[in-house]
């Protein structure tokens, strides 16, 4: 990360809550969305206001971070191509460890390896990556704009939604074959008429 780049709203100081085990510091706000914060068929616009709520407690190894975020994902139903709106309201929680402590920490949890490991850095706690590990997976892989939306048609591509008894007229190609051989008679002339409606 640029050390000159200016503090992102997603950045907690950890002085905020210090280094005395227990202590604890809780704290509403609102951040910027960064940028390709989702998926490819759904994400919060970059820039986009996001709500956190956020609760820092000093504990022994560093700071624990739980809280919620709040934005809205937005995207297309992937039946009827819809723009669509999904709320996201997801919960989490981190352990940023100190510097000093994060040696010790990789000892003590073999598991913890030093990638998945959250460092505090300078005093700032980047919540960016937790956010996206909280949020990304769970936005829906295929996300439609009601359960029960028709999707298009496949014959045509209308939209199912605006025309629910739309349905086009299957006829068997070797009928349609006879048909223009012999048109039809006078009697048949309920299907012919059918047939020129569509
Ligand atoms: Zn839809
Ligand atoms: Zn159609």
């Amino acid at each position: 990360m640029d050390r000159n780049a200016p503090a992102s709203t997603l950045v907690l100081d950890a002085k905020d809550v210090g280094r005395r085990p227990g202590s604890m510091h809780e704290v509403d706000l609102q951040a910027e969305a960064p940028a390709d914060f989702g998926t490819e068929v759904l994400s919060v616009p970059q820039g986009q206001s996001m709500g956190l709520q956020v609760r820092m407690e000093s504990v022994h190894e560093g700071v624990l971070v739980t809280g919620t975020v709040s934005a809205t994902a937005v995207g297309a139903c992937v039946r009827c191509l819809d723009d669509l709106d999904l709320p996201v309201d997801t919960r989490f929680q981190e352990l940023f460890v100190w510097p000093d402590r994060a040696k010790h920490h990789r000892e003590v949890d073999a598991e913890a390896d030093e990638q998945d490991e959250h460092q505090i850095e300078d005093d700032r706690i980047d919540l960016e990556p937790v956010l996206r590990d909280a949020v990304l997976p769970n936005l829906p892989f295929q996300p439609v704009c009601r359960d029960d939306c028709p999707g298009l048609c496949s014959e045509c591509g209308a939209r199912l939604a605006d025309d629910p008894e739309h349905h086009h007229e299957q006829i068997d190609p070797r009928w349609a074959a006879l048909e223009a051989l012999a048109p039809l008679a006078s009697d048949a002339g309920t299907e012919d008429n059918e047939e020129k409606r569509n």
